[in-house]
Parts: C-alpha cells; sequence; structure tokens
C-alpha cells in the first residue's frame, strides 16, 4: 500500500491517501493536547500504543457484529482505514460519572451510573463541542434518521462490548467518545480507542490509566499508556 498525500493533520493523528482512493492511512503521534489545545505535551510511545490499542479494540467489535473503519496494522504507528465522510457529531458514552459530565450537573466523580448515559457533542472545536441533542441532528440535517439510529445502536453495542473486555483486564471503562462516518452508503465506526479517548480506572485500587493523567498533572503519563497496551495485549 502506497503511502500518499498528506490530507489532514490532526491533534494526536496524520491522514494520508493511498494509491486506493477508498483507503486511508490513520498515523498516530505522540502529541497530546487537551482543554481545546491550550494545553499541549508530548507522550512519548503514545502513538504506538494508541495505534495497537486501537487495533485490538476495532478487530474485537468487527467480530462482535459492529462495522468499523480498521482495515490492518500497518506498522507501529500506522493503519490501513476505509476512507470515511465523518457525521460531525462526537457521542459520548458513560458508564461512572467523570469529567464534563460532573461539571455539568455538579456531581462527584466516581458515582456509578444506574445505566449507560449516550451524549452527543457537536464536532466543533471552536465552539468546544457544545452538548446538543437528536432534534438539533435532525433539523441542521447533519445526519440522517436512519443513520443516527444506527450511530445509537452501535454506541451502547461497543460499550457493552468494550466493558466487558476492559473488566478482564482489570479496568473499569468510566466513559469514551466515538465518531462515526459515511463509506459506501454504509456508517462505520472511524477515529480510535484509545486512552486518549476513554477514561479507564483500576478495578483495585481507581487508579487512572488515560490521559486524565496528562490533563491534571497526575505523573507516570507514559508508563501508564505502556501498562494499559500491556493490560489489553494479554
Ligand atoms: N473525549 C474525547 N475527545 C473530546 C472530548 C472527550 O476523546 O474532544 C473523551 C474523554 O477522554 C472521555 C470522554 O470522552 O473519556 C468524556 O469526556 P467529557 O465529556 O467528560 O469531557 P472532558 O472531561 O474530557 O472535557
Amino acid at each position: 500500500m502506497k503511502k500518499g498525500k498528506q490530507i489532514y493533520e490532526g491533534k494526536a493523528k496524520k491522514v494520508f491517501e493511498t494509491d486506493d482512493k477508498d483507503l486511508y492511512i490513520q498515523e498516530f503521534k505522540d502529541d497530546a493536547t487537551a482543554f481545546d489545545a491550550t494545553k499541549r505535551g508530548t507522550i512519548k510511545g503514545k502513538g504506538v500504543v494508541n495505534n495497537k490499542i486501537s487495533a485490538v479494540l476495532f478487530t474485537l467489535l468487527e467480530k462482535k457484529g459492529v462495522k468499523t473503519h480498521f482495515v490492518k496494522l500497518l506498522s507501529d504507528r500506522e493503519m490501513l482505514v476505509k476512507r470515511l465522510d465523518i457525521i460531525p457529531v462526537e457521542v459520548t458514552m458513560r458508564n461512572i460519572v467523570a469529567g464534563g459530565m460532573a461539571k455539568m450537573l455538579g456531581l462527584e466523580e466516581g458515582i456509578a451510573l444506574k445505566s449507560p448515559v449516550l451524549e452527543y457533542h457537536y464536532k466543533n472545536d471552536a465552539l468546544h463541542d457544545p452538548l446538543f441533542n437528536d432534534y438539533h441532528i435532525r433539523a441542521l440535517g447533519l445526519a440522517t434518521e436512519a443513520e443516527m439510529e444506527l450511530v445509537r445502536k452501535n454506541s451502547f453495542k461497543v460499550n457493552d462490548v468494550l466493558r466487558e473486555f476492559f473488566t478482564d483486564k482489570g479496568l473499569q471503562l468510566v466513559d469514551f467518545k466515538l465518531e462515526f462516518g459515511r463509506h459506501k452508503g454504509q456508517v462505520l465506526l472511524g477515529d480510535e480507542i484509545s486512552p486518549d479517548t476513554c477514561r479507564l480506572w483500576d478495578k483495585e485500587t481507581n487508579k487512572k490509566m488515560d490521559k486524565d493523567r496528562f490533563r491534571r498533572d497526575l505523573g507516570q503519563i507514559e508508563e501508564t499508556y505502556q501498562e494499559v497496551l500491556k493490560r489489553v495485549e494479554g
């Protein structure tokens, strides 16, 4: 697979064209940002960890019937993916109160939710990804009813599959963010699933094993990313 022109550079990844117009290469960087990129840094080895963890999780999800953009790993930092027309909606799934939900509703972090909470955020950095709902999405024509039905169904399915998987690895899946896109008439799960996009707490100690170590300057950042990869692969 020939790596072509770079078509996009985001905060944590670069995307390249290939000689197949339906396939892109997604390259994971070590750059880390938080709080709308006002905090910037580097987490050594993060790109490799997130590439490998995403590959494992996309492969597992495909096996469980969730269609994803993942095709195969190409190298330590690169994966081959299907080209997506990204739906500008970030889906957040929550099992335990943390982060934005704690802040918005004035709750303590760590409260176990009686049932998973699904949130939609408008994918727009300039507006700080504001919370909105399916009425906004429909009214603005961002996605069709049928597409959002698939997004919703698959998001709950991903939560079920990943919760079970991480529990087995001694990790609580607190919350995570997903992005979906269109590919040849299908709705596929895209982006990445990694400690950058999930909150993971150790089951025994509640230690934060995700990007909150960087956001909140908790230390042992590199080591923790490596530990999550070890558990995911183990
Ligand atoms: N998240 C993400 N990208 C974003 C915002 C959130 O990957 O732009 C992830 C985040 O890592 C967490 C979950 O989505 O696992 C919920 O994040 P939250 O809404 O609590 O926002 P945050 O506390 O990160 O500002």
